[in-house]
């Protein structure tokens, strides 16, 4: 069974204007297990909306959409990032890397070992007892990376998470992103409206298109690899 399945997904905002916003109109996909699966799209064309709903993070106006990441419990089966590392300022790398297990209910003592060898893995070592405000907006997206890996997600659904960085280091966070996937196996779904970020790190790529926010194609990039 894939890990997300969404059939004829639709999404109308209402506004107060009272003029509703149709953000998506009768989408279709799966992501398999393992996959990595890029939404590309101009800005507006509904990438995010169609991520938060996989996430559960809004509704759907018709539709279905199924995510097979039953694991632990509640919270724990998809892990999420965002353009803005939302990290708590007055929290060290370490703990904030750790909350998602705080708020599972475990103790930090607990979860400290796995936050530092994420935090190792995604090349932060030496970095753990600093806080957020010392760290570049990429390393604070690298302490984001670690963090939604901490529960083991089956899932991983990022939107955007580099969008807000200089060209070159979100390259190096790409390949960052290649080598936790090759390291993890995760399922990735990933927005974005990078053609170059979603053809380097895709096995598909589910093209948007805005105005009523359909999917264009669904190009298989595996194919054209060596
Ligand atoms: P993208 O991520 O591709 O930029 P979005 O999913 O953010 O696109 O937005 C799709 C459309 O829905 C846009 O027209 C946007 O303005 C609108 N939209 C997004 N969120 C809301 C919201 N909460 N309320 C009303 N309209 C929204
Ligand atoms: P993104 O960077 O994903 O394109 P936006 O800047 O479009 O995000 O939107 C940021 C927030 O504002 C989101 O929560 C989105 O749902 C909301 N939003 C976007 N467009 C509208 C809109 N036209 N009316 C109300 N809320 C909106």
């Amino acid at each position: 069974t894939p890990v997300v399945s969404a059939r004829g997904l639709s999404k109308v905002y209402s506004t107060r204007t009272g003029t509703p916003v149709v953000a998506l109109t009768d989408v279709s996909f799966d992501v398999a297990e393992g996959e990595f699966v890029s939404i590309l799209g101009p800005s507006g064309c509904g990438k995010s909306t169609l991520l938060r709903i996989v996430a559960g993070l809004t509704g759907e106006t018709e539709g279905t959409v199924d995510v097979n990441a039953a694991g632990a419990g509640p919270g724990t089966d998809v892990g999420l990032m965002f353009q803005q590392a939302v990290l708590l300022p007055w929290r060290t790398v370490e703990q904030n890397v750790a909350l998602p297990g705080i708020v599972a209910g475990r103790r930090f003592r607990d979860v400290r070992p796995r936050a530092r060898s994420l935090i190792e893995m995604v090349g932060l070592d030496g970095f753990a007892e600093k806080y957020p405000g010392e760290l570049s907006g990429g390393m604070q997206q690298r302490a984001a990376l670690a963090r939604s890996l901490l529960q083991d997600p089956r899932l991983l659904l990022l939107d955007e998470p580099f969008g807000a960085l200089d060209a070159m280091t979100r390259d190096q966070m790409n390949l960052e992103v290649e080598r936790v996937r090759q390291q993890t196996g995760k399922t990735i779904l990933l927005v974005t409206h990078s053609i170059a970020e979603a053809v380097f790190l895709s096995d598909r790529i589910i093209v948007m298109t805005g105005r009523p926010g359909t999917i264009r194609e669904i190009v298989d990039v595996t194919l054209a690899r060596p």
